[in-house]
């Protein structure tokens, strides 16, 4: 499993050096795809922005800026892709290249740890490819600020040397296209976020988005799906179309062995609660976390280093992975004192109502 990333690798290499990292914390509901998951995800991936359901506004916006640019017969301004995990960032980076006839080569921000590792990168690309960097904002700050003037003026300075006797050599570039990926674009130095001439942030799907994305697959991977099968699915998916995706294959299984193959209601209920996944498509450690928060903590404020020591899980996946859908779902709060347990989610774990007052520590 341990495998030094490559600076620039095939897509699904680079992808699955980026994955890796996460495979030791990977639960039911986590949105980052593990190295068996990427076959089948490769399968089920739109390949044109016709084929993309949902994220209506950043399809729009991307059509036009491709259009445009294949009119002008120019490399499309860089882009810059922000939002949670399983949304479909790589997807929307190969779309691009494909819909602009353009090689695309992948690399990740950790994966670049020198501003040599980009000039080599950079000096390999030829005229219109497309360049998807994954976890952008984990790039080092050099080659971040080699960056800066390569998506600028297509030009990067190789210094040779060290100390007083280092010269520095310029080398052009030929035009290319950066599409950047961020969990975080609030953690992306302004300099850099101010390059990209195209900034999109993707939300979380709707459940009618969702849903079709469901049925989508199940044709794709040839399930039947009965009645409001794949509604449950996607209700349970965190608006995340790589989890849902994820379940509905779990939940195929369930109906393979338990059933006839075909997936309704109530197959889908029973085996996505024998996965622990609930209603509100929680899994363990979502609400290991509320209960934590909730028991442990009285409620909150705790601290994200705190809270992530307690229930033995990396700070850096809670706050990108498993925060953010709390978050949305008005389960959990974030105050400046630390992460406080609302009403409603004391209230998906069963616990008796807080008494009058207890709120107020949410605006401390
Ligand atoms: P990210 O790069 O944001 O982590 P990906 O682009 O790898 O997410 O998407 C994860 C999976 O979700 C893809 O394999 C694809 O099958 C599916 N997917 C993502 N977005 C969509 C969409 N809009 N329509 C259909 N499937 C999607």
């Amino acid at each position: 499993m341990s495998r030094e990333p490559d600076q620039l690798a095939s897509a699904e290499d680079a992808l699955s050096a980026q994955e890796e990292a996460y495979v030791e914390s990977r639960a039911l509901v986590d949105a980052e795809a593990d190295g068996d998951e990427r076959a089948v995800e490769a399968a089920l991936r739109p390949r044109s922005l016709d084929e993309v359901i949902g994220q209506e506004r950043v399809r729009e916006q991307l059509s036009l800026v491709l259009q445009a640019a294949r009119g002008r017969q120019r490399a499309p301004d860089h882009v810059l892709l922000s939002g949670p995990p399983g949304l479909g960032k790589t997807t929307l980076a190969m779309i691009i290249a494909a819909e602009m006839s353009s090689p695309l080569r992948l690399t990740s921000g950790p994966a670049i740890t020198h501003a040599g590792d980009l000039a080599a990168i950079l000096s390999g690309m030829n005229d219109g490819d497309v360049l998807f960097v994954d976890e952008i904002h984990r790039m080092s700050r050099p080659a971040e600020e080699m960056l800066y003037m390569a998506m600028e003026d297509f030009r990067v300075d190789v210094v040779i040397g060290k100390g007083p006797g280092a010269t520095a050599i310029p080398l052009e570039i030929p035009p290319f296209t950066l599409v950047g990926a961020t969990t975080r674009a609030g953690l992306l130095p302004s300099p850099l976020r101010d390059r990209f001439g195209f900034t999109a942030h993707l939300e979380y799907y709707e459940p009618e988005d969702l849903e079709r994305i469901v049925r989508r697959s199940a044709t794709l991977l040839d399930v039947e799906l009965r009645n409001d099968g794949g509604r449950e699915i996607s209700r349970r998916s965190r608006g995340t179309p790589r989890i849902a995706n994820r379940l509905l294959r779990r939940v195929r299984d369930f109906a393979q062995v338990r059933g006839d193959g075909a997936i309704d209601v109530a197959t889908a209920v029973a085996a996505l609660d024998l996965l622990g996944v609930d209603a509100e498509g929680l899994d363990r450690l979502d609400r290991e976390l509320l209960r934590m928060i909730a028991e442990t903590f009285e409620g909150g404020p705790v601290g994200l280093s705190t809270l992530a020591d307690a229930i033995g899980e990396d700070r850096g996946t809670i706050e990108d992975v498993y925060e953010p859908y709390l978050l949305q779902k008005g389960l959990l709060q974030r105050t400046p004192r630390g992460r406080v347990i609302t009403r409603l989610g004391r209230a998906h774990l069963g616990h008796p109502d807080t008494p009058a007052g207890d709120d107020h520590r949410l605006f401390g």
